[in-house]
């Protein structure tokens, strides 16, 4: 809570889940947890730790070897970094996982030589946790890059890549930590990344007028949604891949009026 909102702070992460099914959102923001343990969430997390020295791996003398080595590093360290999320998971699984990610590094490598202007900016080394009262937003940050005093967002993706560009709800992430970012460092962003793990490239995203509308707008429902209003079903919701397909089935009659 604070002074000015009402409502508990709306994450950055609630604002792609709305995106992709307002649904979801509803039911994360009233108390049920979005359970991930398929082979491709433990993938994703040894994939982002991995990412995090792509920056490093960039700079070395030899990038296949770079990152075998940390591989195996973060095969060691992993259950200590991501200790709640993998405190199910079984040994014979995390070795599954980085077993598969081995073949990646070939093409990785390969790919960070075709980010050099991303590589050039000065990557700020804190962990951005970052929140604005006066919007009501809140979320952590992947990472943060300064270059002639502009600043840009930057966030790890370890799923697909679409063909060009970046998917929406990135360019909406990127959006909402940008209007946080002006407003702890006082500047304006222009763009912001993504950087997609699995195959080691950087997508640049200009950061429009028309994404920070809908961003607003985004949080504006989801305060709705914290005050229990359930949001229709969409008619491309994701729910082959939804862990609340059980409990989704009640129909609201006020939540039309609103959305
Ligand atoms: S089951 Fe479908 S409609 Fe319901 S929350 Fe999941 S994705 Fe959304």
């Amino acid at each position: 809570m604070n002074g000015i909102f009402t409502h508990p702070m709306i994450r950055v992460s609630d604002i792609t889940t709305f995106n992709k099914c307002p649904r979801m959102c509803y039911f994360i923001n009233h108390g049920h947890d979005r359970i991930e343990v398929s082979p491709g969430f433990l993938e994703g997390l040894i994939l982002k730790e991995l990412a995090l020295t792509y920056e490093n791996a960039f700079d070395s003398d030899d990038r296949q070897i770079f990152l075998n080595n940390e591989l195996e590093r973060i095969s060691k360290e992993i259950r200590v970094i991501c200790r709640n999320e993998l405190s199910k998971v079984d040994d014979a699984a995390l070795e599954k996982s980085i077993t598969d990610i081995l073949p990646l590094i070939g093409e990785i490598s390969s790919n960070l030589s075709l980010n050099s202007d991303f590589y050039s900016y000065e990557f700020i080394r804190e962990e951005h946790i970052l929140y604005s009262d006066k919007f009501g937003i809140s979320g952590r940050l992947d990472r943060l890059l300064r270059k002639n005093d502009r600043m840009a967002p930057s966030i790890i993706r370890t799923g697909n890549m679409p063909d060009n560009g970046v998917w929406n709800s990135e360019r909406l992430a990127l959006t909402a930590y940008s209007i946080l970012v002006e407003e702890k460092y006082n500047s304006i962003v222009e763009k912001g990344f993504v950087e997609y793990a699995r195959w080691g490239k950087v997508r640049q995203c200009v950061i429009k007028r028309h994404e920070r509308r809908q961003v607003l707008r985004i949080r504006d429902m989801i305060k709705r949604i914290q005050d229990g209003f359930m949001p229709e079903r969409p008619k491309d919701a994701p729910c082959e891949y939804c862990n609340f397909v059980g409990m989704c089935d009640v129909k609201s009659t006020l939540a039309s009026r609103f959305f």
